[in-house]
């Protein structure tokens, strides 16, 4: 006679007891500064780390991991977790969390006490960002991150599903904006899913999005990345102008801007909300002169 199978039991997470019982140890009321709404349902915790498409053998970056909710199920799914938080009191209590919770993965885990706005160096090089971010820092933070690490192949973030929105755009959407454009020149970004408010404490007010994204060569131009994301910032500062007239600050004047356009093969009565980042590339290439 065979024994009946057993169905593994998934590994333990942390729900609302568990997350007010840790805030409360440590004396955390969460702020609204730092974006500091935490996770207290495993199942979005599951759904965040399948829809990451994580590998058994990478490491992960995760930016702001709170109480450890997200952590968790990282390490369940990675071989090791960086994770970096502002919040010394939040930083100094997850290693005890993980080793209460995950004895066996406590040594897969590196916690860097830093401005993830501002972080140079991480301890591993990581291959995948997951992350459910602080919200009024979403943008700036994988933007930076993608700069500065290009090891990071692949990704997964939670933001405001509007902010989530904007990201994933493409030109002609009417979300589409300057962090559609700086996103799409590093990757391909795509939303994968809405997460509801009451999955958090305290619940926020708005729901959330899931945004994916798969590193990709940014448009090959002789122009820097500075220099195109001037022209992008300057295209967008004046959304409803038509490029000619919102770049020619940027160019140094209304002809010189029609210029650049036409050499960039772009219709100057067109708005920047039409166009992709390879034609910003190349519109901030017809400003260098072919010598330099
Ligand atoms: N990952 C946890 C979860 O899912 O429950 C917490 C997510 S909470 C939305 C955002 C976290 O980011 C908080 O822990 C907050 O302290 C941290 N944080 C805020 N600003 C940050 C920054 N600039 N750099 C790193 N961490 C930051």
């Amino acid at each position: 006679m065979t024994e009946p199978q057993s169905t593994p039991t998934p590994q333990a997470l942390l729900g609302a007891t568990e997350i007010r019982r840790l805030a409360e140890e440590i004396g955390v009321r969460p702020t609204k500064t730092l974006g500091q709404n935490f996770v207290i349902d495993g199942n979005t915790i599951r759904r965040i780390v399948a829809a990451a498409r994580v590998d058994p053998q990478e490491t992960v970056l995760e930016v702001g991991p709170g109480l450890g909710s997200l952590t968790l199920g990282l390490l369940d799914a990675a071989a090791h977790v960086v994770a970096v938080e502002i919040d010394p009191v939040l930083a100094a209590k997850l290693p005890s969390t993980i080793a209460d919770f995950r004895p066996e993965k406590a040594a897969n885990l590196d916690v860097v006490l830093a401005d993830a706005m501002r972080v140079t160096e991480l301890p591993r090089v990581p291959t995948a960002l997951v992350a459910n971010l602080p919200y009024n820092v979403a943008v700036p933070v994988v933007l930076h991150l993608l700069e500065r690490f290009p090891s990071l192949q692949h990704g997964l973030v939670m933001v405001q599903d509007e902010v989530a929105d904007r990201m994933a755009a493409g030109p002609g959407s009417k979300t589409y904006g300057v962090p559609s454009v700086k996103a799409a020149w590093y990757s391909q970004m795509r939303k994968a899913g809405v997460i509801g408010m009451n999955v958090f404490w305290p619940a926020p007010k708005i729901s959330s999005g899931l945004v994916g994204f798969t590193r990709h060569e940014p448009p090959v131009t002789r122009a820097s990345r500075e220099e195109v994301f001037a022209v992008i910032d300057a295209a967008f500062a004046q959304r409803r102008k038509t490029l000619r007239a919102a770049l020619a600050g940027w160019a140094g004047s209304p002809a010189e801007a029609e210029r650049c356009l036409r050499e960039a093969g772009v219709d100057p009565s067109a708005r920047g909300e039409v166009i992709d980042v390879a034609a910003f590339a190349r519109i901030a290439e017809a400003k260098i002169p072919l010598t330099a």
